[in-house]
């Protein structure tokens, strides 16, 4: 991902932003021997629930842990920590989806298998946030259960404590779910097991209440802000544009970050100065609105929205508060000023409406086209409803 980090950092809480409620519980079970049998963290994708399990499993193995009263943190540079650092600790266990008919019989599709795991660790030791899961995957089968079962059973074979990460583990089957049902109600010493899940309405309820469920929430945009450019390299415009649409989510930033967010960005712009057209507009827009609506998928039509959004809210402040106002889209500082000076009166109340029904159009599967040209009409009345009130 570009930046440069030294990998025997381990996993240390810190590799994590945020959280510290859920670091400060986990820290004090550590220091005081209480650490339950087995611990459910749920939340967003992409909040860094894997990488606080793995922190954890970090401050479990460590030789010479670190308290401050506040955290018990790995020491980052032990033997164990090294292992941790490329999540190749003996006691660690992974357990994720994998591609439905990958790596059953055919040797080959193992082999290819195997590098895409060996990849998907490589990423996430160096970024914690990314997905533990090789692409194509499906769900997690009750053959890896099993094949925990064994290895937990052969204790006398590694000393220690053990740490299971059974990641989104929602995504057991029915089968899966029932065996692991069972590792659960035989608890075996010295072993942790962690669950994570963004969608644990779905685990078996039996599952849940066996296990201690912890909340981890969604981070702020602040923290996201601070997490694209001292991570990733984002400039700090690109990552004030970002920030906003990831709902707390590094994951849904980075996946915006793939995305041509500038693009779509001057899309919007263009179609709002089209859709602001004193007169003859219609052809125009509707000539645009075919251009961009060509290709798009519904999550690309989703982002537009939410830039048309933040553009028009952008505006709206200016045009309420003036130049001080702190607004997102802060390189396009002049193009908005003039636009807030230009429609100061507009219903903007009625273009966020307009918004939210053309987002609420797309949730239902409604063609783009059909999204866009009652969302920029109704946008249109919206700019022009205080002059057509003074007309009438
Ligand atoms: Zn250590």
């Amino acid at each position: 991902m570009g930046s440069i980090r030294p990998i025997f950092a381990g996993m240390k809480w810190n590799r994590i932003l945020g959280h510290n409620r859920v670091k400060r519980l986990l820290s004090t079970a550590l220091r005081t021997g209480r650490l339950p049998q087995a611990l459910l963290l749920t939340g967003p994708e992409g909040v860094g629930k894997n990488g606080l399990a793995l922190a954890l499993a970090s401050a479990v193995f460590c030789e010479s842990p670190s308290d401050d009263d506040t955290l018990v943190d790995s020491c980052g540079t032990c033997r164990s920590c090294m292992q941790m650092a490329h999540l190749a600790h003996p006691n660690l266990r992974i357990i994720h989806a994998l591609p439905a008919g990958k790596g059953d019989t055919d040797d080959e599709m193992k082999a290819e298998l195997i590098d895409d795991i060996r990849s998907m660790l490589e990423a996430t030791s160096e970024n914690p946030y990314s997905p533990l899961r090789p692409d194509g995957a499906t769900q997690i089968r009750i053959g890896q259960i099993r094949e925990i079962k064994r290895s937990l059973s052969m204790s006398a074979m590694q000393a220690g404590r053990r740490l299971v990460l059974l990641s989104e583990a929602h995504e057991m089957t029915i089968e899966a779910s029932n065996a692991f049902l069972k590792t659960l109600e035989e608890p075996h010493p010295d072993t942790i097991l962690v669950l994570t899940s963004s969608k644990p309405e779905r685990l078996l309820q039996t599952i849940v209440s066996r296990c201690q469920e912890l909340q981890v929430a969604p981070l702020d945009d602040a923290d996201i802000h601070h997490y694209l450019i001292s991570e990733l390299a984002c400039t700090s415009e690109d990552a004030a544009l970002v920030a906003p649409f990831a709902q707390g989510s590094i994951s849904k930033a980075q996946a915006f970050l793939a995305e041509d967010m500038r693009g779509y960005r001057q899309d919007i712009v263009d179609l709002l100065r089209t859709t602001a057209k004193p007169r003859d507009f219609r052809a125009d827009l509707v000539a645009r609105i075919h251009d961009i609506a060509d290709g798009r998928n519904k999550t690309r039509m989703e982002y537009m929205l939410s830039l048309l959004l933040l553009w028009l809210r952008d505006a709206h402040a200016l045009a309420l508060v003036g130049p001080e106002a702190h607004i997102v889209n802060s390189d396009q500082r002049e193009a908005l000023s003039r636009f807030a000076a230009a429609f100061a009166d507009a219903d903007f109340g009625g273009m966020y409406r307009a918004i939210e029904r053309a987002s609420n159009a797309l949730s239902r599967n409604v063609t783009p086209v059909l999204v866009l040209l009652p969302l920029l009409l109704g946008i249109r009345r919206a700019l022009f409803a205080s002059r057509s009130k003074a007309a009438a």
